[in-house]
């Protein structure tokens, strides 16, 4: 199924971006199927040049919200501009202006890159050659969309999202299903969005990935924005510490208990506790910094055993999404979900 317009053209804004003009502006957005509501009161900015990403639960409304913001479907109450305009009323309009990739995106598996690409060209389109080079597509033109790998396909829309010089372009679920080398090529295809300007909204569930690449995210559920704001501060707000834990290099209680003080003394650090005979050291991302720094002043060769639980947007999320229904913002201190990563394994 083609799901891209074909008549998708110009707006090569070679203007200098702008960080203030809005993008996109929504106010109380709210939509029911069926008289169940799955978009309720929503108000989202995106701004010039901003990489956008809305995130949250299965079914929280946010394909539902793009697809509006598509003039895909009509909202039922509030108000929705695009580029200033109306994406029902100036439908046409703005399908010129905006470039996109969704969860149903799809080509007939005979089509070739190269006929796609002239399919969907318009008449201020990019050069196709240089922007299958730039994703890493060169080479391509001839090879059918069936004979693709997902990665490659994935690749494929972006440039077709971009081909025409979109002002805005808005993906959906874009590195869904694919390994982890693949998402990370398109990764740096929307890094490309990024540095060039491009406004880009993007729905993921890819939580590193709105990490890595998103100014500012939403977080959703059942329709309603649970918190929003650039990944570090959900991060902060949600997340909990970070863990340090380690063996220390030492045996008898008294020195045990003297290293112990001097962990709880190092900037950034909130605690430390004794667990299972390892130092738990709980703290800021400087007190990760500070106790890598003294394990190496101790002259010990460093744990094998070393630990460091990173708070991040994943952690974040999932604290969000257990905090009551009828919060939008968790009132309560939330419990750490923590990502591990080791970060040193010498003895
Ligand atoms: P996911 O992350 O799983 O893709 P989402 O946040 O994008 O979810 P939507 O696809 O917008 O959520 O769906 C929101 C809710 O609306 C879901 O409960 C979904 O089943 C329902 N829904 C979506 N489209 C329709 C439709 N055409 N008719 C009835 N219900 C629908």
């Amino acid at each position: 199924m083609v799901v891209m317009s074909s008549t998708a053209v110009v707006a090569a804004s070679s203007r200098p971006v702008d960080v203030t003009d809005p993008v996109i502006t929504v106010r109380g957005l709210t939509k029911s199927y069926g008289g169940r509501t799955v978009v309720d009161h929503l108000d989202l900015d995106v701004h010039a040049g901003e990489v956008v990403g809305l995130i949250g639960a299965n079914g929280a409304g946010k394909t539902t919200t793009v697809e509006i913001l598509q003039g895909l479907r009509r909202a039922d109450a509030g108000q929705v501009r695009v580029l200033g305009l109306d994406p029902v009323a100036a439908g046409d309009r703005l399908r010129r202006l905006v470039g996109s990739q969704l969860q149903s995106s799809g080509l007939p598996d005979r089509m070739r890159v190269g006929e796609a690409m002239r399919l969907f060209a318009g008449p201020n389109a990019s050069d196709a050659e240089v922007l299958l080079e730039r994703f890493g597509l060169a080479g391509k033109r001839r090879s059918p969309y069936g004979g693709m790998s997902g990665g490659e396909r994935q690749r494929l829309f972006l440039v077709l999202a971009v081909l025409n010089r979109p002002r805005l372009v808005i993906l959906d679920e874009l590195t869904q299903g694919l390994d982890p080398a693949a998402r990370h090529e398109v990764w740096s295809a929307v890094e490309q969005l990024r540095s060039a300007g491009t406004t880009v909204l993007l729905v993921t569930h890819e939580l590193e990935e709105a990490e890595a690449l998103c100014e500012h995210v939403v977080a959703m559920r059942d329709g309603r924005v649970l918190d929003r704001g650039a990944p570090a501060e959900l991060i902060a707000r949600h997340a909990g510490a970070a863990v340090v834990r380690f063996t220390l290099p030492a045996q008898d209680a008294a020195t045990v208990a003297s290293m112990l003080q001097e962990l709880n003394r190092l900037p950034g650090v909130a605690g430390v506790v004794r667990e299972h005979g390892q130092a738990v050291v709980r703290g800021s991302a400087t007190a990760i910094a500070h106790v890598g720094s003294w394990l190496v002043r101790t002259g010990c060769p460093v744990p094998d055993d070393l630990r460091v639980d990173v708070p991040s947007l994943e952690s974040a999320l999932l604290t969000l999404l257990e905090s009551p229904a009828s919060s939008s913002t968790p009132a309560s201190a939330p419990r750490p979900r923590l990502h591990t990563d080791t970060i040193g394994a010498t003895s």
